[in-house]
């Protein structure tokens, strides 16, 4: 397992990442979520050995990861790394990219293995094509495929989706997590976008001001979120008599004590994201129908 005890980093002098300890048991999926700027991206790169640490250490199994002032080549055979700006060989193909760190000596095995990998990232049809004439999400599929290649005990992803179009996304990330529990593959995956996480992690770390915010399971995260930033990230709420009360548990009832008057109604597919106004305060609510603007309502918060 990855061990991480008080890691701390900065680049110049202030640091990024401040006294960071957490684990990860081989198999378990831990996502890092924050804004943009919180240092997801520098903490993936600095658990695969990039950088020296300020302060800290940092253990897969019995191996010190060490930075390449301790280690003449960066990163190790157990880990992989796919940064978000990924580097194929754009002039072979897709299948030749893939199967590039795997040996010539053992062909029917290589080949059984980009045809395996080729199928989790969705690109069968796209084998002889060569890298350079793919979109941008396709070749983030390629980069994906060629870091499970030589099946690493643990993979680190940098916003792993973060290319690929909408009509994809959901049965690619369905793919590769399905793929990485199967096969045992510790994964950390760095994303600000909440269908990276929801039903694929088993914790997630969120990090603000440099720091672990909170560190927790999705569940217990979501249920009893800390601060309105945990809460922003799992979707619309508001902060009602210093409580956070997510836009689906505010509904329209008879009679109550919160009297509010609509100012628009966002068309949502299966609802509508309903915006109120309750004494001079916005407020969001979920409701079935679409509601005139200017009409008054009551709410009541439901559990
Ligand atoms: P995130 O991935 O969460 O958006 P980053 O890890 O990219 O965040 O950045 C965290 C902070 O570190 C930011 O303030 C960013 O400007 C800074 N930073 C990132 N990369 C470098 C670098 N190579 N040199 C100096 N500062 C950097
Ligand atoms: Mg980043």
């Amino acid at each position: 397992m990855l061990n991480v005890k008080n890691l701390t980093f900065s680049y110049h002098k202030t640091p990024v990442l401040k006294d960071l300890s957490f684990k990860v048991e081989q198999g378990e999926n831990l996502a890092i979520i924050g804004e943009s700027g919180s240092g997801k991206s520098t903490l993936l790169t600095v658990l695969y050995g990039e950088y020296d640490l300020s302060f800290g250490n940092i253990y897969w199994k019995d191996n010190e990861i060490l930075g390449p002032k301790f280690n003449l080549v960066v990163g190790y055979d157990f880990m992989k790394y796919v940064a978000q700006e990924f580097d194929l060989m754009p002039f072979i193909s897709v299948e030749e990219n893939i199967g590039k760190f795997l040996s010539n000596f053992f062909p029917e095995e290589k080949q059984k293995r980009t045809a395996e990998l080729l199928e989790v990232v969705q690109l069968t049809s796209f084998a002889k094509t060569k890298v350079k004439t793919l979109s941008g999400g396709q070749k983030q599929r390629v980069a994906l495929a060629r870091a499970l290649a030589k099946q690493p005990e643990i993979i680190l992803l940098d916003e792993p989706f973060s290319h690929i179009d909408n009509f994809k996304k959901q049965s690619l990330r369905r793919s590769v997590f399905k793929y990485l529990k199967e096969k045992n593959i510790a994964c950390i995956v760095a994303t600000h976008d909440k269908n990276d996480v929801l039903g694929f992690s088993d914790k997630i770390i969120f990090l603000n001001n440099n720091q672990i915010e909170a560190y927790d399971t999705p569940e217990a995260l979501y249920k009893t979120p800390k601060t309105p930033l945990i809460a922003s990230f799992f979707g619309e709420f508001n902060v009602i008599n210093d409580t956070i009360v997510y836009a689906h548990q505010l509904q329209v009832v008879e009679q109550s004590h919160l009297k509010a008057t609509v100012i628009t109604s966002y068309f949502k597919g299966s609802y509508y994201l309903v915006e109120a106004d309750l004494d001079g305060q916005k407020v969001f609510f979920v409701n079935e129908v679409q509601l005139q603007k200017n009409q008054d309502i009551f709410l009541a918060i439901q559990n």
